[in-house]
């Protein structure tokens, strides 16, 4: 059974987006961990893997670099995964993008706050090298404290450490999340402004564009809801239930397999007749 057979979609049927897959033209949305690779107990280990880079490289070429990845890590971090002259990078939720014409997009709210994240940078080092058992990303605009690895009867420490930190930077923003803390600039800002930034910058035929989303958490959400809303397909990967995304995969394993099945469906122009073949061997 192919993966689009096994694919939960509503409202729309199978058939109906094996058929708007072989008519449009798909813009992709992809969120990284959870969703392109299984998530790690330190975000370090979260490689992407070869024949994934290998795969997306080839789905770029088949829909004209229309596929962006828009994740919490920063830019820099994922310009090692993938070459920005052929991806839509979109890190920090967005707050920083490059796109594969070299221009880039940066937040000037996130430009301003650079001197203090510097500053909360260095203090967040400290706590991380005085308890190894702390995790602590570094997304240039953004900062993580992982915690999951302190036993939840000495996690009180963390949250007390945490709450100084807010005092001292009342100009910034932190997010509780279930296992960590996410330190960044104060702005109102989500997903989906990401993919609006995107799309002013891109421009696409409207009418005649797919919008495709994949995620795995919470703030994925902004971008399924973005997706939908303009007539578009959103898939959570994972097990929890409630949320905007209209499909689910199990897994990214799941989603790199769909990932393979729709890359044929996009077919380099002139190219119709194995489209079609393509599709039908795709029916459920
Ligand atoms: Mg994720």
């Amino acid at each position: 059974m192919s993966e689009l057979s096994r694919t939960r979609i509503s409202p729309k049927s199978v058939d109906e987006l094996i058929s708007l897959l072989a008519s449009r033209q798909v813009f992709l949305f992809l969120d990284r961990d959870g969703t392109l690779v299984p998530i790690t107990d330190n975000p370090k280990d979260a490689l992407l893997p070869s024949a994934t880079v290998g795969l997306l490289n080839e789905l770029s070429v088949r829909i004209s670099k229309r596929i962006s990845i828009v994740s919490a890590r920063g830019l820099a971090t994922l310009a090692m995964d993938l070459n920005p002259a052929d991806f839509i990078l979109a890190g920090n939720y967005g707050l920083e993008i490059s796109f594969p014409s070299g221009q880039t997009f940066l937040h000037p709210a996130a430009q301003e706050a650079r001197a203090v994240l510097l500053d909360i940078r260095s203090d967040l080092e400290k706590i991380a090298a005085h308890d190894p058992r702390l995790l602590m990303d570094d997304h240039q605009y953004s900062f993580c404290l992982h915690y999951h690895r302190v036993p939840p009867a000495e996690q009180a420490s963390v949250h007390l450490i945490i709450k100084e930190l807010e005092r001292k930077y009342r100009s910034l923003q932190f997010k509780t999340l279930p296992t960590s803390y996410e330190i960044g600039p104060s702005i109102e800002w989500s997903k989906a402004h990401a993919l609006e930034k995107i799309i002013e910058h891109c421009s696409p035929a409207t009418s005649d564009v797919l919008y495709l989303a994949f995620g795995d958490s919470p703030a994925d959400e902004p971008m399924f809801k973005w997706v939908n809303d303009r007539g578009g397909m959103s898939f959570k990967v994972g097990e929890e239930n409630s949320s905007h995304a209209l499909g689910s995969f199990g897994s990214p394993s799941a989603v790199i397999s769909f990932l393979q099945q729709i890359l044929p469906l996009q077919q380099v122009s002139g190219d119709q007749d194995a489209t079609k073949q393509t599709a039908r061997n795709l029916q459920p």
